[in-house]
């Protein structure tokens, strides 16, 4: 049976990393939502539209194209035919998602998206709302989570190979503001599913998160 896995969590807690590596494991497709709203603030700054001017963004996204492109050793996200893998992960993008990504239209049509990437199964989804609103049925659901200091320290590793250099404190408090951004947000707040595993990956490596995954995906398979 081809499933659906749905891995929510906080900002940098390690989702994508260990979503993409489940993916592969089971040669299914990984979808990144957070690079989705990511991808749709690109769009509004590119187009001057205020990150919190949900009519003006709903017009802009149901003409928009958000797509993810096959490739090594990372596949590619495009809006409107331009590569914005790498300025999607830029700080400017990065601390204003929350706003855009708290906008009822644009929840509206990427929600839909999403459930149409999901549809056949066969798919790792991660994001913040996945197991509660995108895909409610996810035979299989995750929620991670680690330490605000623990979640710094990575982010901080990632944006040195990068040449990135915000500083580690400064990385501590703007984990927070997005967590407390995403958490009280009107619609499908970041939230653990009634149904979710929680695995807390604070101590754990990127395997022994992968493989306690596995073991969920094992019994559930049989
Ligand atoms: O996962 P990532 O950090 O790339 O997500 C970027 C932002 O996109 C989050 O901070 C959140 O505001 C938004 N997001 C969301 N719902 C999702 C995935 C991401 O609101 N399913």
């Amino acid at each position: 049976m081809k499933l659906q896995i749905a891995i929510d969590g906080p900002a940098s807690a390690g989702k994508s990393t260990v979503a993409k590596l489940v993916a592969k494991k089971l040669g299914y497709i990984y979808c990144d939502t957070g690079a989705m709203y990511r991808a749709a603030t690109f769009l509004a700054r590119k187009n001057q539209i205020a990150y919190d001017d949900d009519a003006a963004l709903k017009k802009l996204l149901s003409e928009a194209e958000i797509r993810f492109v096959p490739a090594e050793p990372e596949q590619k996200v495009f809006a409107n035919e331009v590569d914005v893998t790498k300025t999607i992960r830029t700080p400017e993008i990065t601390n204003n998602v929350s706003a855009v990504s708290a906008q009822p239209s644009v929840r509206e049509i990427l929600t839909k998206r999403q459930r149409e990437i999901a549809e056949a199964g066969g798919i790792v989804m991660d994001g913040r709302d996945i197991g509660t609103t995108v895909l409610p049925h996810a035979q299989v659901k995750i929620f991670l989570v680690a330490s605000v200091h623990e979640r710094a320290v990575r982010r901080f590793k990632e944006n040195q190979l990068k040449g990135i250099d915000t500083p580690l404190d400064v990385l501590e408090q703007e984990i927070e503001a997005r967590d407390y951004k995403d958490s009280h947000r009107k619609i499908s707040p970041l939230t653990q599913a009634k149904d979710a595993v929680l695995v807390d990956t604070t101590s754990l490596s990127i395997d022994e998160v992968v493989n306690k995954i596995m073991e969920i995906v094992e019994k559930v398979q049989k």
